[in-house]
């Protein structure tokens, strides 16, 4: 088996995020190896960031008991506007980071062939590719986590759009003079259904006195915002009416959302990822399907599937690996 394994060309996905880098070595068939996480650490600077992103690829490699070498190429998604041919993070502000030149920088530091896309777009070739079995012709994913974003297949490919930034469905607008959004406009998707924006909802309802379980969730000098989705679930669980109310809200959101998308691309699959989704798809799938259903316009949503996805954290680093697989074929 050793033996086998050491003639394989193997690819490694990365999941580069504010908070933590995740890197996955896969088979060329996909499958996963090993893994790795490391906390970014963005405050430290971009050199050290990509510092820290090339010792998480060492380190799933060596977890698996495989040398550099026989990395083929390196797939990474990265948060914010990326330009995939020149290989620079143009903007992320969650890192800190204006055009960073990424790929230029890894490779010199690993050399080994780097790919580099939006997080949301890896995340939609990974369940496209992957969970799908790349049977969709037009395929859509929708991300609900602290931000919103999304992926678009279109024809079987990765959709980017004139300036390679098509998907930023979060921030379509869903409410005019709603709230507002860290893109800087008023009642966003994001504004609305994000993590972000449903404790935001429930902090203002709990200042107003209203009551529910997770204000006894808290441990010493935590804050409403320091909970976590599961947190969420564990109140809807417990049958607590705020949550039950607010998640509803985002649900439906996202639902009207979906409506909006199937009107205009008519996808044949919808895919919903992302923190939010995965702990919350019980509770919330319903209502999304139902109310998306509902918004349509009739007729244009026959037949058309909408599922939660099952990858949940796994996401980021297959669809990475599918970028890399990508590249390097072309
Ligand atoms: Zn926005």
């Amino acid at each position: 088996m050793a033996e086998a394994s050491s003639k394989q060309d193997l690819i490694v996905g990365v999941d580069l995020g504010g908070t933590k880098v995740l890197a996955g070595v896969f088979s060329p068939q996909l499958k996963r190896l090993s893994s790795a996480k490391l906390t970014t650490k963005a405050e430290r600077g971009y050199t050290a960031v990509v510092e820290r992103i090339a010792r998480c690829v060492r380190d799933a490699v060596d977890e698996a008991d495989f040398s550099l070498k026989q990395v083929r190429a390196i797939g990474i998604g990265a948060p914010g506007a990326i330009n995939p041919e020149s290989g620079e993070v143009i903007f992320a502000p969650n890192l800190r980071w204006k055009d960073a030149p990424l790929k230029k920088d890894l490779e010199k530091m690993l050399d080994v062939p780097v790919f580099i896309e939006n997080d949301c777009n890896v995340c939609a070739l990974g369940v496209h590719a992957v969970e799908l079995g790349g049977r969709p012709r037009h395929m859509l994913g929708i991300f609900v986590g602290t931000g919103i974003g999304g992926g678009l297949i279109i024809n079987g490919e990765l959709y980017g759009g004139f300036n390679r930034t098509a998907g930023e469905i979060g921030h379509m607008v869903l409410e005019v003079g709603g709230p507002k959004c860290g893109c800087g406009n008023r009642g966003c998707f994001e504004a609305l259904a994000s993590r972000t924006a449903i404790f935001r909802r429930l902090t203002e309802a709990v200042k107003e006195g209203q009551k529910t379980v997770l204000t006894e969730m808290l441990g010493p000098g935590q804050e409403l915002t320091d909970l976590k989705s599961g947190d969420l679930r564990k109140a809807m669980r417990k049958g607590d009416k705020l949550v039950g109310k607010v998640i509803e809200d985002a649900a439906e959101y996202t639902g009207i959302a979906v409506a909006n998308l199937i009107n205009i691309l008519n996808p044949e699959v919808i895919v919903l990822g992302g923190g939010v989704l995965d702990a919350l798809a019980d509770e919330m799938m319903a209502i999304i399907i139902g109310t998306a259903r509902d918004y349509a316009m009739a007729g244009t949503d026959k037949g058309i599937e909408i599922i939660a996805s099952k990858l949940g954290d796994e996401a980021g680093i297959t669809g990475s690996a599918v970028l890399a697989r990508r590249g390097m074929k072309s």
